[in-house]
């Protein structure tokens, strides 16, 4: 077949800060995925385009042509709502766990394709492949049943089909130093996300630390870049931009994230993470056209049922133990006074190295692996006392995650600032 554009010509024009016309942009990813255009020119674009930025009708055009290169799935048939939610990453960030249960308990359904965690940041199907016997491999057709029947939730592997130009283009950004640029990461999430096939998204845009964008500045620029590429595709869209310098909860890990996301299921739990799932789900919620408080769902034990009922679909036993750690070391405090900051990254990080988190992305997690912090920024604590405890199965692990974490805390005299965890709402 005969090419109509030249890739030279493309990269050129984004090198010179021009914007590429749609029939030039859409060629260009379609030609990548069929590997005509190759990795080293693909390589230059993206750099071009960390460089120059896109218009938002580029970036209009790339998602929607990432979104051509693969499978569109559609949830019309339900009869009932959809309603997901994409993070952008953080510490201790296991809120899809409740939120999904959560959510479905009023009758909205909710088809969280989730994935695994790679560096700092943990996996929402690592952390549930906790759960002796859990599957987290699905078929279409057993997603379906199971968002049309009683569970109504469904968190799963996203299959290969999904916008496979992201899949090309985003480990060659991530060895060419381009992951970084704002119309690269709204167009990856949202060509994925739009091709779910949701009514409706709430986004997690994280910033701070632990998150993948460090500067709110820049985590709003994306929040609103995603809201809008949204909006253009039928999606109702909001984004909240939440704080991500401290880890989220108690428990950072994969066992005892499950434990924490059960406890929060239970009416208890840590006070941030309950209050972002409540956020999350008032927004999914308020999407769907749902008129309800998702707060009495978990005080009240719905949610905890349709938990239950969403693990057991999935061939998990909600009632089975969690792993345990073979090895535990205790972190204390070495002086009186308040926590001021305890860093998220530096968190993320020692937890990894525990084994938590996978070095790369064929190797397993250590389930029990993980940190348990006792005590939290704003937290009085006296010498000597326990500040977190560090899980792993081998002791040979916990120096180099002790290494990690010798910058993490500072204990001052003052009472640090509190701020909220949700800073800003995003909408179309
Ligand atoms: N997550 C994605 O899916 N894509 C990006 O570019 C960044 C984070």
């Amino acid at each position: 077949m005969t090419e109509p554009f030249d890739a030279v010509d493309v990269i050129r024009t984004k090198r010179d800060g021009g914007a590429v016309p749609e029939p030039a942009l859409r060629w260009l990813i379609d030609a990548y995925t069929r590997e005509y255009v190759a990795d080293a020119q693909m390589a230059a674009f993206a750099m071009a385009v960390l460089l120059n930025g896109m218009t938002r009708e580029e970036i209009r055009v790339m998602t929607d042509a990432m979104i051509a290169s693969g499978e569109r799935m559609s949830f019309a048939g339900l009869g009932k709502p959809t309603a997901d939610k994409h993070s952008t990453g953080g510490v201790g960030d296991k809120i899809t766990l409740p939120l999904a249960p959560l959510v479905a308990t009023f009758g909205v359904a909710v088809p969280q394709l989730s994935g695994r965690g790679l560096g700092h940041t943990g996996g929402t199907l690592d952390k549930l492949e906790s759960i002796p016997g859990w599957r987290a491999a699905l078929t279409n057709d057993e997603m379906h049943a199971q968002l049309k029947g009683d569970v109504g939730a469904v968190i799963c592997a996203a299959g290969s089909g999904l916008a496979p130009a992201d899949k090309r283009l985003y480990a060659l950004r991530d060895v060419t130093g381009t992951v970084e640029a704002i119309p690269l990461i709204a167009s990856s999430i949202m060509s994925k996300k739009i091709a779910e096939g949701t009514d409706s998204l709430v986004l997690d845009v994280k910033f701070g630390s632990g998150a993948f964008m460090k500067d709110e500045e820049r985590a709003r620029e994306l929040a609103r870049t995603m809201v809008a590429l949204g909006a253009d595709s039928g999606v109702k869209t909001t984004a909240l931009l939440t704080d991500m310098s401290t880890p989220l909860g108690l428990a950072v890990g994969n066992a005892n994230e499950v434990r924490e996301s059960v406890e929060v299921l239970a009416g208890g739990g840590p006070a941030d993470v309950v209050e972002l799932t409540v956020a999350l789900a008032r927004e999914m919620l308020r999407l769907a056209g749902v008129d309800a408080d998702p707060a009495d769902a978990l005080r009240d034990g719905r949610a905890m049922d349709t938990w239950r009922r969403m693990i057991r679909a999935q061939d998990g036993d909600p009632d089975a133990p969690l792993p345990q750690p073979r090895e535990t070391h205790v972190v204390t405090a070495e002086r009186d006074g308040i926590l001021q900051r305890l860093d998220a990254y530096d968190v993320g990080i020692a937890a990894w190295r525990l084994g938590a988190g996978r070095a790369r992305a064929t190797d397993p997690v250590v389930h029990a692996a993980g940190i348990d912090l006792h005590a939290k920024p704003g937290d009085a604590v006296r010498a000597g006392q326990p500040l977190a405890t560090l899980n792993a199965d081998d002791a040979g692990r916990f120096d180099r995650a002790l290494e990690a974490l010798a910058g993490a805390y500072e204990i001052g005299d003052t009472a640090p600032e509190a701020a909220p965890i949700v800073r800003d709402r995003i909408t179309a």
